[in-house]
C-alpha cells in the first residue's frame, strides 16, 4: 500500500520483498510453497516488543523448511514461492479475518507489538505482506493453466518438537482437508521407509478457517494438493535439510508417476 506519494507505508526501500522465488522455471508439476519460510521484520516494526531469543523461536517461524524447501526445489526441478516475513507480523497461513492471522498471543508469548493494532496497520500488513505473496501464488498458477502444465499443490511446513508442555512423537505429517488423492499415497510411501513416525493429519489437520494456501489455492482452485509437516529437531541441521528433501524428493518422483499414469488410463 502506497501513500500519496507512492511510497511503501510499511515496507521502506531497507526492507527487502516479501516474495522470493526459486527455479521459476522448473518444470516439475509439484508447485511447492513456503508460507512460513522467514522471520524478518519490517524496520519501522522493531523487534514487535520481543527478545531475540524469542524471535528465534518456532512462534516466529519454520525451523529448518527453508533448507529442506530449496533443496527439494532443486532435487525436483519445481517452482518454490515463499514469504520472507515472520509469521508474528502477519501469518500468511491463516484468513486475514481470524485472530490469530496478527497474534497478540503465541503459544505462552505475549506479543505487544501486536497488541491494540489498528485496523489501517493491520491492512497494512495485509497489504504489503500477504497479498503479495497469495496473489503471485495465484498467478503462476494461472500461467501454468494457461500454458498446459499440471499442478500439484504442496505446502511445506515445520512443527516443534514440544507444544505447551506436549512432546510430538510424529517425524513427518501429512495435512489435508477435501483432498482424498495425494494425502493417501504420501501416507503410504512414507510408512513404506520403515523408519519413520508418520501423522495422518498429525500434529493438526487443515482447515478453512486455520489455514489459507491449501484451501484458497489447492482446494478452491481444485488442484491435487497436500500439506507437509516436518519435526524441527530433524531438521535445525543442514544434514536433516538435505536427509529430508533427498527423501521427499524420492517420493514425490514415485507420486508423480503413479499420478500421471492414472491420468493416461
Ligand atoms: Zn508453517
Amino acid at each position: 500500500m502506497n501513500d500519496a506519494a507512492g511510497t511503501a507505508l510499511l515496507l521502506k526501500p531497507e526492507d527487502v520483498p516479501p516474495v522470493r522465488e526459486y527455479n521459476a522455471a522448473g518444470r516439475s508439476p509439484f508447485l511447492l510453497t513456503c508460507d512460513h519460510y522467514g522471520r524478518l521484520i519490517p524496520r519501522i516494526l522493531g523487534d514487535l516488543g520481543l527478545p531475540e531469543g524469542e524471535l528465534a523461536r518456532h512462534i516466529a517461524w519454520d525451523i529448518g523448511i527453508a533448507g529442506v524447501a530449496e533443496a527439494l526445489s532443486k532435487h525436483l526441478d519445481a517452482h518454490l514461492i515463499v514469504q520472507r516475513y515472520s509469521r508474528l507480523v502477519i501469518d500468511c497461513n491463516r484468513p486475514p479475518h481470524v485472530a490469530s492471522s496478527i497474534p497478540r498471543i503465541s503459544e505462552a508469548t505475549t506479543i505487544s507489538g501486536n497488541e491494540g493494532i489498528s485496523r489501517e496497520a493491520a491492512a497494512l500488513r495485509r497489504a504489503e505482506i500477504f497479498d503479495p505473496y497469495h496473489r503471485r501464488i495465484d498467478e503462476i498458477i494461472d500461467q501454468r493453466g494457461s500454458a498446459g502444465m499440471p499442478t500439484v499443490l504442496v505446502s511445506l511446513h515445520s512443527f516443534t518438537p514440544v507444544y505447551a508442555g506436549i512432546a510430538r512423537p510424529w517425524h513427518i505429517g501429512t495435512l489435508y482437508h477435501r483432498d482424498a488423492h495425494l494425502p493417501p499415497l504420501l501416507l503410504k510411501l512414507l510408512r513404506a521407509e520403515g523408519d519413520l513416525v508418520v501423522g495422518d493429519n498429525e500434529p493438526y489437520a487443515v482447515s478453512d478457517e486455520t489455514d489459507y494456501t491449501i484451501p484458497v489455492h489447492g482446494e478452491a482452485r481444485g488442484l491435487v494438493n497436500t500439506g507437509i509437516e516436518i519435526r524441527q529437531d530433524l531438521i535445525a541441521e543442514e544434514s536433516g535439510q538435505r536427509r529430508f528433501a533427498e527423501l521427499l524428493a524420492r517420493i514425490f518422483r514415485e507420486i508423480e508417476a503413479t499420478l500421471f499414469a492414472e491420468a493416461k488410463d
